[in-house]
């Protein structure tokens, strides 16, 4: 039976990428070594690094004054390489979710930081709205999809001050308006490769702003110089990641594969709202995210949520559950899901109801 794979991630990527990756782990190239067992610094390696790099600028339409590397240590790593080397005394941080709280955490390490907004005490339901930036700050940070509670901001803030962003789970889903951005930083395992790879976007202009101290590897102005080879970097995803974006280019791009997240999110938050087996958790629909959409039962139908996972689980629905702090499912459709699985999922939510409504 075919599996369809709504992982929040890890997560589904496509057969393409799984293909050319497997492929050049076997033989690289035509060099007759795996893709795992040759120099980076080898020249087919630093071509495939250097493609991958430009493609990100081309596909997301990065300024110039940008530059794009790859990093180790997950989008976790930045939580704390943001402050240490951004933070000199004061920064805004909007509490929009737990990955925004773990950064808020790691800023606090390094200098004032100043919550302007947060929707904690409504589990994160909706984005914070209506918040102030102190235009004393020396950056704004924010999450743009909560990953876990399924709420997204749809366009990118002017603040006044030079902005931040996780973009994790949302980064190659929609253009990008770079004018107000410091730095933008996304774990590869949602919409790019598997885990080990991190991309950051930084404008060349924040580096070297600080007064403190940072160590060689934590500052990212080594890795600008050194084109993402100051140390091995993570080769495989990088590969991975490469594919990934040919595969983008080849779809038409970035404005395609935006328009096919919005047909595909729009098909699943309407059996939501229709199917009375089942709603929304996100309370203001226009935070409702494209990559993550997180639903319950409905009042009356919450014991049936078990029954609901076992009987997906057998149409072939692959971790549709939802995260522990909202419970109920969160189907993951990032970029690389096929509309057809999403229908599957549509389809197989509305024969459940249609089974638990009949007398
Ligand atoms: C998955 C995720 C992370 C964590 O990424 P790691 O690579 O595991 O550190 C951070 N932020 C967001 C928005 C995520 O979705």
């Amino acid at each position: 039976m075919k599996k369809h794979n709504f992982y929040a991630g890890p997560s589904i990527l496509s057969e393409y990428t799984i293909r050319q990756t497997a492929d050049a782990i076997l033989n690289f190239e035509g060099t007759g070594l795996s893709l795992m067992e040759i120099s980076h610094r080898s020249k087919q390696f630093v071509a495939v690094c250097d493609q991958a790099r430009a493609l990100i600028k081309e596909l997301l339409h990065v300024p110039e004054d940008f530059e794009v590397v790859f990093l180790g240590g997950g989008a976790s790593l930045q939580f704390a390489m943001v402050p240490f080397n951004f933070l000199e005394t004061k920064a805004a941080y909007l509490d929009s979710g737990y990955w925004a709280s773990k950064a808020i955490k790691e800023a606090k390490l390094f200098g004032e930081v100043q919550i302007v907004g947060s929707s904690k005490d409504d589990n994160y339901s909706h984005l914070p709205k209506n918040y102030q930036v102190p235009s004393d700050a020396d950056y704004f940070y924010f999450c743009s999809n909560n990953t876990i509670y399924g709420t997204e901001l749809h366009e990118d803030p002017h603040p006044g001050v030079p902005v931040i962003a996780d973009m994790s789970s949302d980064i190659f889903s929609r253009p990008i308006d770079f004018s107000s951005y410091g730095l933008i930083f996304a774990g590869a395992q949602k919409n790019l490769a598997p885990s080990g790879v991190t991309l950051v976007i930084v404008r060349k202009s924040m580096l070297d702003k600080v007064s403190r101290p940072i160590p060689t590897i934590l500052n990212y102005k080594t890795h600008v110089e050194n084109e993402s080879m100051f140390n091995t970097p993570p080769v495989v995803p990088i590969y991975a990641a490469l594919q990934t974006l040919l595969r983008y280019k080849e779809l038409g791009g970035i404005e395609v594969i935006h328009d096919m997240n919005k047909q595909k999110a729009a098909l699943l938050y309407e059996e939501i709202d229709t199917n009375p087996l089942f709603k929304g958790t996100v309370t203001c629909k226009e935070d409702r995210s494209l990559m993550n959409v997180c639903f319950v039962m409905s009042e009356g139908y919450e014991h049936l949520e078990d029954e609901f996972d076992k009987y997906a689980s057998e149409a072939g629905m692959v971790g549709i559950k939802g995260h522990r702090s909202v419970g109920g499912f969160r189907a993951s459709i990032y970029n690389a899901m096929p509309i057809a699985s999403v229908q599957a999922l549509v389809d197989t939510m509305r024969s459940f109801a249609q089974l638990k409504t009949q007398k």
